[in-house]
């Protein structure tokens, strides 16, 4: 019996890795699901899935967790904090982790699954970005498995057979749906709403992956990201837009082969592959029929209106702390942009004024990169604050 612990498990990842683990009982099993705030919808998850263990990230909601639970007539323990959270994932009520908690919040947890050789189900790509060679040592120290669960990666992942990308390997192509605004000018994305912004016309996802996907910062970290799981070099790794979002990303070879994975925009597909590697599981996600797809199109991504894609590849290419400054600055600017205190273009121009403000050093330890991490927030709350970047 698999024991899996779901970090995120009220989101939209969270959602689709509960709905592929009930496909195989007997086999798998939700042993430990954790959430950010929301104590009624992780209490209703447990009742349905009654894990041994339910963390709410929020201290404060402790007894209201307790008190669910005892209402719902679930045995599950209660729970609260980083901390509770990391020892869980550590310990030894679950075997695997789906790391699936949005933005630096996931780090420790994602880390904590890493040091103790866990199976690594790696959708929060924060944590690779902010804390990518120190993550993927802890991995190796470790022993754990990392699947990415990112499709762009998964595809890689899979087209590499789970293995890193070396010498025969000529180039990666991440290929990126373009999101909502796609085909726009940028004078055309000045008065963009949230609502708008979040509205992607392929993939349902949570609030900030989705603004990340409109303003291409998704492929920005995606590109950091794929540097760290598969140990390329920046000058290898390419973009392509691909609107259908059914070609998940492209791995040529020195002999001219390319390998791509296909599938329709689902991540159960992922979470299958990462809950099952190396065998195939059932996901729940219906068949490919690509006689009536229509026809697929490539290509380039427009950097010009879509400067976050430019300014992660800068940043991939500085170094050091350069991407975690990047990350915080995004993370920062796209709750502000969600709340309605910055406009859509703002995202870019904070993240370009932490990068050109704040010294790249190396990333020597977890406590330089969280020193960064927090002078890069606070650099872009004070811009945002004062009005110099609205
Ligand atoms: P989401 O907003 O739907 O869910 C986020 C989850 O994180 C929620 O369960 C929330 O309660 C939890 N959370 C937030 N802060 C927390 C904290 N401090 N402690 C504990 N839990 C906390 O987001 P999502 O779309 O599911 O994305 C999750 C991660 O997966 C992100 O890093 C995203 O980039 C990545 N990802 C998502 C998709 C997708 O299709 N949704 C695809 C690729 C990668
Ligand atoms: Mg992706």
């Amino acid at each position: 019996m698999q024991r899996v612990a779901v970090l995120g498990a009220t989101g939209s990842i969270g959602g689709s890795a509960l709905d592929v683990i009930a496909r195989h009982p007997g086999v798998m099993r939700a042993s430990i699901l954790a959430a950010g705030r929301n104590v009624a919808a992780l209490v209703a998850l447990c009742a349905t899935h009654r894990p041994a263990h339910a963390v709410i990230g929020d201290e404060a909601a402790l007894p209201a967790l307790r008190d669910g639970l005892r209402e719902a007539g679930c045995a599950t323990r209660a729970h609260a904090g980083d901390a509770a959270l990391a020892a869980l994932v550590a310990g030894d009520d679950c075997d695997t982790v789906v790391a699936a908690i949005v933005g630096a919040a996931g780090l420790e947890s994602t880390l904590a699954a890493a040091r103790a050789g866990k199976r690594l189900l790696l959708a929060n790509k924060e944590s690779l970005v902010l804390a990518g060679e120190l993550l993927m040592q802890a991995a190796r120290a470790g022993g754990a498995t990392i699947v990415p669960i990112d499709s762009e990666h998964n595809a890689i992942f899979q087209c590499l057979h789970g293995r890193d990308a070396d010498a025969r390997v000529r180039r990666v192509t991440l290929t990126a749906s373009g999101g909502p605004f796609r085909g726009r000018s940028r004078a055309e994305l000045a008065g963009v709403t949230p609502a708008q912004a979040v509205a992607h016309p392929k993939w349902s996802m949570g609030p900030k992956i989705s603004v990340d996907s409109a303003t291409l910062m998704n492929k920005g970290l995606e590109l950091i990201e794929a540097r760290h799981l598969f140990g390329l070099p920046e000058d290898r790794l390419e973009v392509l837009v691909h609107p259908q979002s059914l070609v998940h990303s492209l791995v040529e070879f020195i002999d001219g082969s390319v390998l791509a994975q296909l599938g329709l925009p689902d991540m159960r597909t992922a979470l299958a592959v990462g809950l099952g590697w190396p065998q195939r599981l059932e996901s729940g996600v219906g068949a490919l029929d690509l006689a009536t797809q229509g026809p697929l199109e490539f290509g380039p991504p427009d950097l010009e209106t879509f400067p976050c894609l430019r300014l992660a590849r800068e940043a991939l290419r500085a170094g050091g702390t350069a991407p975690a400054t990047l990350n915080a600055a995004n993370e920062v600017a796209v709750s502000a942009f969600l709340q309605g205190r910055i406009g859509f273009l703002s995202i870019a121009a904070l993240v370009e004024d932490a990068l050109a403000a704040i010294a790249v050093e190396p990333a020597a330890s977890l406590e330089a990169l969280r020193g960064i991490d927090a002078r890069a927030r606070r650099h872009a709350e004070r811009a945002i604050a004062t009005g110099a970047i609205r």
